[in-house]
């Protein structure tokens, strides 16, 4: 049976069974039993349990194998060494899916971990569904299946949810019934042994009674599967997620740059954005979220015009729009025009349009249809605050008549809570999303336009970057063979001509007379770099000098900084130094390396570099491969872009040399799995070229 009609049998199960379903109330298996009832299931539900004979009304079947073969859905909930002899069971009787409810497996250490092992033996074995073990159960109410304990139906509704935590679906439950929101289908995830995200997402794409995915997670486990499924969902309807447990732990002690400073957080940054999959901090959002997206059109354009009756804040949602990709819309003459027609005159025609604090229903409802009318406004906002003139009521039906006829995304933000509980009820009713505040509000309306960009973004296209992989392949074994971990300067500079990428002249010079007799060859200035093996940061033994002028400089150089070296390092082999081209001066330093992620691949990282690196922490990421626009991207989304644009007459930098090399790195990181981190710590670029002039790696042995 493939998936979908396994997860088919699961969602909408004909025939369901309770394995330890219990008479006595408040039990798991007595509640699992009321709530498949309450939810009004239409279908067919056994109750079983060894020795009792009714429950709820219903006759008890006392053995799994007197259950119908070909059963839809099992829930079981018995003690946990019960589990696999019932799924055993199940599996004999050709069940289709199971939920397993029952705690105490990976999440109590590895006892726990071997039966959650057996539990997903038995279940591949027999071919059966599996959610859980560890989790709250399953909702859809779309056929009334209430296979959960949870305490509380869900309402019908066009939002699914899943979630890693059991405790936090309780809790959003309860919530939503207070907040009156519906849910199609509401998943606990539980231990994900088989059923995780990337299955839900696949599944709820095609579900015509969703319109939106909110998750949870705390970690993903199958980053191939999990991008896959998200890339594609996302481009059909939006997914919204909170991911917790952002923090360093499991960061690991690292020796680059990018190992320092790129933890796991980033990497789900990354690979959210890249899917198309919006993140979000807190749970509020995600429901500010839900709301938008289900019930409004997506805004084409950044262009926001916001209609107030009061100036502060107006001004206040201007301000939080300049700080998000959205722009205050700049109305047209005519929309100016027609406005002076019946405004009073003291009102402010200008985007905020301030309407004034006697404005009443009507006046709000002849501004905000001339104002969505202007071609230059993708999105509305409309804000009251509750004056004594004011007709809450009224004007919230206004915002609901304009929202329903212009075809753009209308929102409300009606300031305060008690006077205006009931407008407020009304909008969300009529699906507009109404906030009491002008920063969630603008926060909505700006993840769905950026959700428009993604999902309109130009077609992903990718370089054709060819790599002499033997030739850099010789140069990890080489590593491999002698237990090196590091790749340091002088040998890595192999790789980079294997990927042609651009690097200064260099040669190492084993003698001061080899090291004049390159300088002189290349012209002077002239850099020269004490070449070891065991010296991975070469400034750090005060390896590195720049600038050097004529022969006698290099001569000497080369003397002390060999000697310097091997005072401070002693155990280490010191086979010289490189003489390096020196770049011209005033290129700008960046760094460009990649980290590998145990779930999620490589990812790229971009900033500015030198020693500031790891302060400034002005570095953006993504995962590979990269898309040209990913790479055109990368280099732009840091702070410090403005720098590399040039300040005062200064000429841009080369742009399109740096994204080669990011290309370059992207495909040199596909190429070559041993190679853990990477980097080009500097790439010294100027408007004419880049140069990679430092590079160092470290691989994984695989043991
Ligand atoms: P390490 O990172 O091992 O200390 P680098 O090779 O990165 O050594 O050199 C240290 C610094 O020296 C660089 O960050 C850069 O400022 C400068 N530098 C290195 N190579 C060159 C070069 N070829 N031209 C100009 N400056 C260079
Ligand atoms: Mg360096």
């Amino acid at each position: 049976m493939s998936t979908k009609e396994q997860l088919h049998a699961f969602f909408y199960p004909e025939t369901v069974a309770v394995i330890g379903a219990s008479a006595s109330p408040g039990k798991v298996g007595h509640t699992i039993v009321s709530n498949m009832i309450g939810a009004g299931y239409k279908g067919k539900l056994f109750p079983v349990n060894p020795k009792a004979t009714e429950i709820e009304g219903l006759k008890v079947v006392n053995d799994i194998a007197d259950l119908p073969r070909g059963l839809d859905l099992a829930v079981v909930s018995v003690p946990r060494d019960y589990v696999i002899p019932s799924l055993e069971a199940l599996g004999e009787i050709g069940a289709k899916s199971a939920i397993v409810i029952t705690a105490g497996f990976k999440e109590v250490g590895k006892e726990g971990y071997d039966v959650e092992q057996g539990i997903i033996k038995v279940c591949e074995k027999h071919g059966m569904a599996l959610l859980g073990p560890n989790c709250l159960g399953m909702m859809n109410t779309a056929v009334g299946v209430n296979a959960s304990f949870a305490a509380g139906q869900p309402n019908p509704g066009s939002i699914a949810f899943f979630s890693q935590s059991g405790a936090l679906c309780v809790a959003i439950l309860d919530w939503a019934l207070g907040e009156n929101i519906g849910f199609s289908k509401f998943v606990s995830l539980g231990n994900k042994a088989l059923l995780s995200e990337a299955e839900m997402l696949d599944y709820l794409n095609k579900d015509d009674d969703t319109k939106v995915i909110l998750g949870y997670i705390e970690n993903v486990e199958h980053g191939d599967s999990f991008l896959k499924a998200a890339r594609k969902t996302c481009l059909n309807k939006p997914v919204i997620m909170i991911k917790s447990g952002t923090t360093a732990a499991g960061a690991k002690a690292a020796s680059s740059h990018t190992g320092a400073i790129a933890g796991s957080d980033q990497t789900y940054t990354a690979a959210f954005h890249q899917s198309g999959v919006i993140r979000v901090g807190d749970v509020a959002s995600l429901f500010n979220l839900a709301q938008a997206f289900s019930n409004q059109p997506l805004p084409k354009g950044p262009n926001l015009a916001v209609v107030t009756n009061s100036g502060g804040p107006g001004i206040l949602t201007a301000d939080t729009a300049d700080r998000s990709s959205l722009t205050m819309a700049a109305l047209s003459q005519k929309t100016i025009q027609k406005l002076q027609e019946f405004l009073p005159s003291y009102a402010a025609f200008y985007n905020p349009v301030d309407i004034i604090g006697d404005a009443d229903a009507e006046r709000y409802r002849r501004t905000l249809d001339v104002v969505a009318e202007d071609p230059m406004v993708h999105s509305v906002l409309a804000m009251l605050t509750p004056t004594a003139a004011v007709e809450i009521e009224e004007t919230a039906e206004a915002v609901i008549r304009t929202a329903r006829k212009c075809g753009k995304p209308v929102f409300a933000c009606f300031m305060g809570k008690r006077r205006i509980a009931k407008a407020r009820r009304m909008l969300m009713e009529a699906g507009i999303p109404c906030y009491a505040f002008p920063e969630p509000a603008v926060r909505s309306i700006e993840a769905m336009y950026e959700f428009y960009l993604w999902k309109n973004r130009p077609e992903a296209r990718y370089a054709e970057v060819k790599g002499d992989v033997d030739r850099a392949m010789k140069v990890i074994k080489a590593h491999e063979k002698r237990r090196e971990l590091e790749i340091v300067e002088f040998e890595a500079q192999e790789v980079l001509k294997a990927y042609g990428l651009p690097t200064p002249k260099t040669v190492l010079a084993r003698s001061s007379d080899e090291a004049v007799a390159a300088a002189e060859e290349f012209g002077y200035p002239v850099v020269l770099k004490i070449a070891s093996p065991h010296i991975s940061h070469k400034s750090d033994v005060g390896g590195v000098k720049v600038n050097l002028q004529n022969a006698t400089e290099v001569m000497e150089t080369f003397k002390s900084i060999t000697a310097r070296a091997q005072r401070m390092r002693q155990e280490a082999y010191i086979a010289g130094c490189l003489v390096q081209e020196m770049a011209p001066p005033g290129v700008k330093e960046v760094i460009i390396g990649f980290k590998r992620d145990e779930q999620f691949g490589p990812m790229l990282m971009f900033g500015l570099g030198g020693i500031y690196v790891e302060i400034m922490k002005d570095i953006s990421f993504k995962l590979a491969p990269l898309s040209r626009q990913d790479a055109f991207e990368i280099v732009r989304e840091i702070k410090s872009y403005m720098l590399l644009k040039g300040i005062k007459g200064e000429q841009p930098v080369n742009f399109e040399a740096l994204e080669e090399i990011i290309m370059t790195m992207s495909q040199l990181a596909l190429d070559l799995p041993q190679v853990w981190e990477a980097e080009f710590n500097p790439v010294l670029v100027n408007h004419e070229r880049a140069i990679v002039a430092d590079v160092r790696m470290t691989i994984r042995l695989k043991d």
